[in-house]
Parts: structure tokens; sequence; C-alpha cells
């Protein structure tokens, strides 16, 4: 190794050395404003590994309508594409597991559709934390929640606040996966946290639990077949194959997290936006068959929801069976 290059090596190692206190404080913040877990992990290159396992997964049309997905290459390949001299990733999770479930006789809602639009909660917590950091040291920042192309998965496990589980949900162990995850991308120097090994082990219970078969063997996902992203992301018919499948769900689909077992120890989230309200408590199938528009943008003008719209919502209704519900 040439002479500078050992000299920038030290330097960097001494400066990490030296922000490890501001780290600490930094998690100890996140953990104040709700956050479930913080970690920190250096910005490089995307492994090959991550990155063409992505564009196989492309290429296979395994992401379905949502060709968004196939954009932005080189920020997924390095997040500093999107913050230039970006030095570090943090990774957060907020948890968003409900202390109340919607009658079972309803109509099914994925949890993470309960309540509020996590995508503002989220953000606004990022922001009180952006803001937190620029008092204790001095650098840029970049807030994602959903709203970068980078690999949030990969970054969280590198992060260590979790592994990637077969069902392809990041899981923090002792916790689960019922979890929403954010990402401050910032030019701040932070040690590494160490990274968690998948601990899926034999288990293959998503995989068989999964009533499409949308989950291979290697842990992608065929969105294809996926029930979340059919009823959620497709903006035309649903395969009668998927739509025949559907059970109660008319929004989304949590069966391969609820058979995970690292969820049996699920705790509900304490963030009050995340609850269901009281319209989607009681929201039968009954009075979904007559939901106006005007009822919709009311029940969902703050949700998730909102992304199927009117159309996708009255779409799913029609593939369920009435007999289900009857009570
Ligand atoms: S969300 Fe549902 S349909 Fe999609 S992979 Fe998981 S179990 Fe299968
Ligand atoms: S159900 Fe089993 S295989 Fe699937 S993610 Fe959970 S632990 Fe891993």
């Amino acid at each position: 190794m040439p002479c500078h290059d050992l000299l920038s090596g030290c330097s960097k190692m001494d400066m990490l050395s030296e922000n490890s206190d501001i780290a600490v404080a930094i998690r100890q913040e996140a953990l104040k404003l709700g956050f479930t877990a913080c970690g920190f992990s250096t910005v490089a290159d995307t492994p090959d590994e991550v990155y063409n396992a992505w564009q196989d997964w492309i290429a296979q049309g395994k992401h379905a309508s949502m060709t968004y997905m196939e954009r932005y290459a080189a920020v997924r390949r390095n997040p500093q594409e999107l913050l230039p001299q970006a030095s570090t990733v943090i990774s957060l999770a907020l948890n968003y597991y409900p202390s109340q479930q919607l009658p079972a006789h309803n109509p099914r809602f994925a949890y993470y559709a309960y309540g509020k639009d996590y995508h503002e909660v989220m953000r606004e917590k990022l922001q009180q934390l952006v803001s937190y950091i620029h008092t204790i040291a001095s650098c840029e920042c970049r807030i994602c929640c959903d709203t970068a192309p980078i690999f949030e998965r990969y970054w969280a496990a590198r992060a260590g606040i979790g592994f990637v589980g077969r069902n392809s949900q990041l899981i923090l162990p002792g916790r689960g996966s019922y979890f929403f995850l954010g990402e401050i991308v910032t030019t701040l120097p932070l040690p590494p946290s160490q990274p968690i090994a998948s601990q899926c082990g034999e288990c293959h219970r998503c995989i068989d639990a999964c009533p499409v078969r949308a989950i291979a063997e290697d842990g992608t996902i065929d969105a294809r077949r996926c029930i979340s992203c059919q009823t959620i992301e497709n903006r035309g018919e649903i395969a009668p194959e998927i739509a025949c499948r559907l059970g109660r769900r008319v929004y989304g689909c949590d069966t391969c997290q609820e058979v995970c077992p690292h969820n049996s120890h699920a705790t509900p989230t304490t963030i009050a936006e995340f609850q269901p309200r009281e319209e989607l408590r009681t929201l039968t199938y009954k009075k979904m068959r007559k939901l106006t528009r005007e009822e919709f943008a009311a029940i969902f003008r703050q949700s998730a929801v909102k992304r199927a719209k009117y159309e996708g919502l009255m779409r799913n209704l029609s593939c369920l069976d009435a007999r289900l519900f009857e009570e």
C-alpha cells in the first residue's frame, strides 16, 4: 500500500473511533424518537451478489408491473450517487405491529396499512433525527423512506439491525419483521455495526404457507403471483389463478410473515398513528360493497390504501367470495 494510502487509512480509522461517541448518541436519540433499531454501515458499492440478483429478478420479469424497479441502476449500485461524499448509511426500523387486529370476519388489510401512511410518520422522525445529528456533528444528510432506489434491506442487514429472511423481509432477531425501514445517508463517518447472519436455518414455513407459491427456494418473490403486489400495485385485472386464492385479503398479504417463527414474539407498536382507525375497524364486507368514492376518500385519506385507488380496492373486493363473509 502506498504511504499516502496508509496515512489516509489511519486518519479514517482515527475519525471513526472519534465518532464512536457520536454513533452512540445517534442511536440513543433514535430509540428516544420511537425507532426500535438503529445501525450503521459504511458506504461502498453494493456487492455483485446483491446487485446481480436484482438484475436477474428484473430480467425474469418477476417485478411484474413495477417498472420503476428497473430504473436508477447507478444509485442501486452505490448510494454516493444520491449524496456525493456519502460515508455512512444509518438504517432505522419502526415497529408497525398493531395492538388491535381488525375483526376476523371483515375483509383483511395487511397490518402495515392499518394506520396512517408510514411515509409521513417515518419522514418526520428521520427529519427529527437529522436535526439532532446537526446539533452534534457537521455533515450533510439525505433522508430515504422508500423514496430513493437503494437496497434498503441489504443496507439494514449490513448495519446489523436484522437479517433478510427467506420471505425476503428484514427480520430483527427476537422482534420479528413487522417493521418499516428508513435510512439517512450521510457524509459523517461512523463506525460500522456488525452484520447479523441469517437465522432461517432449515425453516421453510413461509415458502410452504404462501397461498400462491410466490416465494422461490432462493427467497426471491415473484411479484406476478404475490397477493401483496397484485392487490396493491397491479392496475389491471388480477389473474384468475391468483384472484381465487385471495381468501379474505382485500389489500396486501401478511401470510409469509404471520407463519414466521421470528414473529411469534412481535410486540405491538406504541406509535398511535399505526393503529387502525374506527372507520377501518368497522368496515365490513357488506359496507365495502356499497362504498362510494367519497367514503373511500374519507376513510383512506391518510392511509397507504389510497395507493390502490378506489378502483383497485373495489376490484380486489370483487375477487373475494361473498360466502366467506356471511354472518
Ligand atoms: S405476501 Fe403473501 S402472496 Fe406474497 S409472498 Fe408473502 S405469502 Fe406469498
Ligand atoms: S418463516 Fe422460516 S424460512 Fe421464512 S423467513 Fe421466517 S424463519 Fe426464515
